[in-house]
């Protein structure tokens, strides 16, 4: 009997696994760069962790189950709070800030389409222990960097502040768990439940509308900020959040970083950020366009650690990938099999196992296994693709192999010793 893999899971096939690795090399090496270093946290966490702040979002859609002790355990759905948990655990006292990254699956119980699926893979980072706007514009700066790293050129990125709501809502005398519901029910975009919960917190009209208001103000940044001061008039400290808005925008420019668009219709699905938040956007891909979203938000103390000023992002790593794909972006296959190595008959089994051995202390290469005729194993290396055979017949007693190019068809006797600086030409010419 067979057996078909979950809903919404995948599996990936040789070249497509080397083309995930080597898009993830290159995200690493891009954190790396900015002083990151790697995390990694379980696969499954304590349900608690997960619904203490994730956001009612991403609860409705976990996985999570009792195991034999039971527990109640949940099989992460990102990876910031388990993040901050290990912060909590185990890093509190070192020295500031700490940057870490990461890469790993995640799990959401949500109906499968394309660009979202029930086990995906995010690459983050979370900059713990400063509030300064360098310190928040760096982790944008990051994302830019590695977009650009990758080649993904139709991306927009939006920047907004959720602090400038929650002020306007605090205000009005609501606390930060209707907040959270209320900045959920924005990120979902519906209109309809947003005016009916406005409503539902009997807030006066004037401050419904200014609400609305800013959730409209999109664009430029000077056209934004113009509109955002004429709507907020009167109203210090929230026109004081906007100042300090505007020097992470400062800052962000001076990275270099000057693309970006403002919109503080912005709320971000998880309940825990504070101020600055992202989002970017491929709109090639559809429905599913958002490749990134991250912020600034406090969690520690909510995991029993003291308050710690933290900005992070999570990459869609799936959908950079469809991404880069719809861009038509040729990625390498790095796994590539450059050499095969074909014995001319079964006594010469063990001089081709030795050959395949010296070939392989530098280069991808497959021995011929099948004990098959020299015909049907050429007719294989042709069919995958292999540029170059290394055929090993007598001529290897008298230290000599027979080099075949497929594609010229062509093929030349070469000395054993000089196999190395041989092949090493034909690889600096096959990159
Ligand atoms: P969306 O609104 O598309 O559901 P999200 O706001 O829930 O995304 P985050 O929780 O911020 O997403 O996760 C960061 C990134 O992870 C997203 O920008 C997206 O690219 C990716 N992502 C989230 N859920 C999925 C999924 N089910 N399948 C594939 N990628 C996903
Ligand atoms: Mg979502």
């Amino acid at each position: 009997m067979k057996y078909s893999k979950p809903r919404g899971t995948r599996d990936f096939l040789p070249g497509e696994m080397a083309a995930r690795r080597y898009v993830e090399q290159m995200i690493r090496r891009v954190f790396i760069r900015f002083g990151y270093k790697e995390i990694a946290t379980p696969t499954f966490e304590h349900l608690e962790l997960i619904t203490a702040k994730s956001g009612e979002d991403i609860v409705a859609h976990l996985y999570h189950f009792k195991d034999k002790g039971g527990r109640d355990l949940a099989l992460r759905p990102e990876l910031t709070a388990p993040v901050m948990r290990l912060y909590v655990n185990e890093l509190q006292n070192s020295p500031k800030p700490l940057r870490l990254y990461y890469f790993g699956n995640c799990f959401r119980y949500e109906r499968p389409q394309a660009g979202r699926y029930r086990e995906f893979f995010q690459a983050g980072v979370e900059l713990i222990g400063s509030s300064s706007p360098e310190a928040q514009a760096e982790v944008i700066a990051l994302v830019n960097a590695v977009l650009e790293e990758l080649g993904i050129r139709e991306y927009e990125l939006h920047i907004g502040n959720i602090g400038i709501l929650r002020k306007i809502l605090a205000e009005n005398g609501i606390g930060e768990e209707v907040q959270a519901h209320i900045m959920g029910v924005i990120d979902k975009g519906d209109e309809a439940q947003l005016e009916e919960e406005l409503n539902r917190l009997e807030l006066p009209e004037e401050e419904k509308e200014v609400i609305l208001g800013v959730l409209e103000l999109k664009g430029r940044r000077g056209e934004v900020v113009e509109r955002a001061e004429a709507l907020l008039a009167g109203r210090e400290s929230v026109l004081k959040e906007l100042r300090s808005f505007e020097e992470i925008l400062d800052a962000l420019e001076s990275f270099g970083v000057k693309n970006y668009h403002l919109n503080l219709g912005i709320a971000r699905g998880l309940d825990y950020y504070t101020g600055m938040v992202f989002e970017v956007y491929a709109y090639k891909l559809g429905a599913e366009k958002q490749i990134c979203g991250g912020g600034s938000y406090s969690l520690a103390e909510v995991f029993g650690g003291k308050p710690v000023a933290t900005s992070g992002f999570a990459f869609g790593f799936d959908r950079l990938l469809l991404a880069l794909e719809k861009e038509g972006v040729k990625l390498p296959d790095t796994e590539r099999t450059l050499f095969m190595v074909i014995p001319m008959g079964r006594e010469l089994v063990p001089y081709a196992i030795e050959v395949a051995s010296l070939v392989r202390r530098s280069y991808v290469c497959e021995l011929e296994v099948m004990r098959r005729k020299v015909k049907k194993a050429l007719a294989y290396a042709d069919a995958k693709g292999i540029p170059y055979v290394i055929l090993v017949g007598e001529e290897i007693k008298e230290g000599k192999v027979l080099l075949k190019d497929m594609r010229a068809k062509e093929q030349r006797e070469v000395n054993v010793e000089e196999l190395e600086s041989v092949l090493a030409a034909i690889a600096k010419g096959n990159p």
